[in-house]
C-alpha cells in the first residue's frame, strides 16, 4: 500500500510518515500543495493525506483539481481543531474523511485502514493466540466461528496483547501508544477496556486470559 503525504509542517510531515512506515505501507512525502497535486495525479497512490494550510497551493484546491481529472484516490483532511468551515468545504471538495489535529497515531492508522479498505484490497491480516483470533478488517474477536464486534480502543489494546504474547505490557505503554504522549487519560481508563475485553473474551467462550500484574500492567495467557 502506497501512501501520500502532503504536509508543510516538517516535524508532523516526518511523523506521519514514520508511523506509516512502521506499519508497513510505503510512504512518499512532499511540503507543498504544488507537489502534492503533482504526485497525486501520477494516480499510484492507495490512500492521501492533505494538509489544508500548504505553501504554493492550499489543500482545498489540490483535492478539487485532483477530482476535476478523475483521480479518485481516498482522501485523509487534517484540519485544525474547530475549523468546521473547513470540513464542509472539503467535503465539497471531494474529501473522504478528516482527522483534526492533534491526533494520535491510532486513530490515524485506523482512518487509513478504513479508507483503504474502500478501495476494496482485502486486509487478511490477523492476529491468533490460543484459541481467538483478532481481525484486522473487522475489528472483531472470535473463536471458532462465534464472535465479537470491539470497539477501537478494545481493538487497539487487544493488538497490543497479542502482538506481544505472554509479555507483560505496562499500563503506561497502552496509554502512550493508543491514547498519546500528551494524553492525560486515566489509569482505570485502560482497566475499562481490558474489563470490557475479559467480557468478550468470555462470551465467545475463549480459554485465553487477560492476567492482571497489579500495579504494573497486563499480560495474555492461556488459551491451549
Ligand atoms: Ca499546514
Amino acid at each position: 500500500m502506497k501512501i501520500l503525504v502532503v504536509e508543510d509542517e516538517e516535524a508532523l510531515a516526518d511523523a506521519l510518515s514514520e508511523i506509516l512506515k512502521r506499519n508497513k505501507y510505503s510512504v512518499d512525502t512532499v511540503y507543498d500543495g504544488e507537489d502534492g497535486l503533482a504526485y497525486a495525479m501520477t494516480d499510484l497512490y492507495d490512500c492521501m493525506i492533505l494538509d489544508i494550510m500548504l505553501p504554493k497551493m492550499n489543500g482545498l484546491d489540490v483535492l478539487r483539481i485532483m477530482r476535476k481529472k478523475h483521480i479518485s484516490t481516498p482522501v485523509l483532511l487534517l484540519t485544525a481543531k474547530s475549523e468546521v468551515e473547513d470540513k464542509i468545504n472539503g467535503l465539497d471538495s471531494g474529501a473522504d474523511d478528516f482527522l483534526t489535529k492533534p491526533f494520535i497515531s491510532g486513530e490515524l492508522l485506523a482512518r487509513v485502514r478504513a479508507l483503504t479498505r474502500r478501495k476494496g484490497e482485502v486486509v487478511t491480516d490477523e492476529f491468533t493466540f490460543g484459541d481467538v483470533a483478532l481481525n484486522k478488517s473487522t475489528f472483531s474477536l472470535s473463536k471458532e466461528g462465534q464472535f465479537v464486534k470491539l470497539s477501537l480502543k478494545e481493538y487497539q489494546i487487544m493488538e497490543m496483547l497479542m502482538a506481544n504474547p505472554k509479555q507483560l505490557i505496562p499500563k503506561e505503554r497502552f496509554i502512550e501508544k493508543i491514547w498519546g504522549y500528551e494524553s492525560d487519560v486515566e489509569y482505570n481508563n485502560v482497566e475499562v477496556y481490558i474489563s470490557f475485553l475479559r467480557k468478550k473474551l468470555h462470551v465467545i467462550g475463549s480459554s485465553v486470559i487477560i492476567k492482571t500484574v497489579r500495579g504494573v500492567g497486563y499480560f495474555l495467557e492461556g488459551g491451549e
